[in-house]
């Protein structure tokens, strides 16, 4: 039996990468999804009817830039509206951006704070009074091995992510005996759009094949020279939304080929 019926997630950032395989795998186990994030019309029309038709369940799409506070609270309120209740909230919509400190744009640094940290305070303000008033929720951070080490050049974004699993904490314990869990998911390379920028700008730096920086990129890394991929975090997703993992809050959960290990 899907395990997930007649539950609602909203998934941001899911038109790409690792949120559109949270979201298909949450589908998959019977839920109703919102998806958020940029994209074609064409592709947002797509991958929606891709998931309604795949698993048989209700797909909605909420365009809200996550960059502006109201944009999130809208978009809580409009998933209550189209599909009754928001139960499961996967905050992962993020992006990147790759420069020195001293060279590194404040409007840069302010909208990385903004998309890959705020967004999700603004979202489990919004969104946790009613999954305690239903006594059962399941919170989901996108944090990443960033989140608990650092690498030179990416401040704006090892910020957000050692933030976000602060957030975790606070908010798992504050949820605790409510029926909500709240976790984090920390993934190493995954590759996806956000990745694949980067390694398109290493290549035109070095002079190198993308695929020779493919294999240097997640080996400089992870002392498993293996990308995870969305499907990989998808299922991860839905063990943390099962009673398997009741438990299981305030948790930073490493998916990552060993990478936090070193
Ligand atoms: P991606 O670029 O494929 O997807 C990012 C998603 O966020 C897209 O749907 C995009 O439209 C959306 N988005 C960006 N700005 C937005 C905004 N202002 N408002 C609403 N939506 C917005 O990237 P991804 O690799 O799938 O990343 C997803 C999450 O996973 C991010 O939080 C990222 O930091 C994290 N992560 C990625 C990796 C990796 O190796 N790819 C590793 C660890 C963590």
């Amino acid at each position: 039996m899907a395990s997930l019926k007649g539950r609602v997630a909203l998934v941001t950032g899911s038109t790409s990468g690792i949120g559109l395989g949270i979201a298909r795998s949450l589908a998959a186990e019977g839920a109703d999804i919102m998806m958020n994030g940029f994209a074609s019309q064409a592709d947002i029309d797509r991958e929606r009817a891709a998931i309604e038709n795949d698993f048989g369940v209700r797909a909605g799409y909420s365009g809200a830039d996550l960059s502006k506070p109201a944009a999130v609270r809208q978009m809580v309120a409009d998933t209550i509206a189209a599909l009754g209740e928001v139960d499961i909230l996967v905050n992962n919509a993020g992006i990147q951006f790759v420069a020195e400190i001293v060279d590194f744009p404040e409007e840069k640094w302010d909208a990385i704070i903004a998309i890959n940290l705020s967004a999700a305070f603004h979202g489990i303000k919004a969104a946790a009074p009613g999954m305690k008033t239903r006594g059962w929720g399941r919170i989901i951070n996108t944090a990443s091995a960033h989140g608990l080490v650092g690498s030179g050049q990416k401040s704006a974004y090892v910020a957000a992510k050692h933030a976000i699993l602060g957030l975790t904490k606070v908010a798992g314990i504050e949820l605790a005996n409510t029926g909500v869990t709240v976790n984090a998911i920390c993934p190493g390379w995954v590759l996806t759009p956000l990745v694949e920028k980067q390694l398109q700008d290493r290549a035109a730096k070095s002079g190198k094949s993308v695929e020779q920086e493919k294999l240097e990129l997640v080996s400089e890394k992870q002392p498993m020279h293996e990308f995870t991929t969305p499907e990989q975090i998808g299922a991860l997703a839905v063990f943390l939304c099962s009673d398997a993992a009741k438990t299981i809050t305030g948790a930073p959960i490493s998916i990552d080929g060993g990478w936090v290990a070193e």
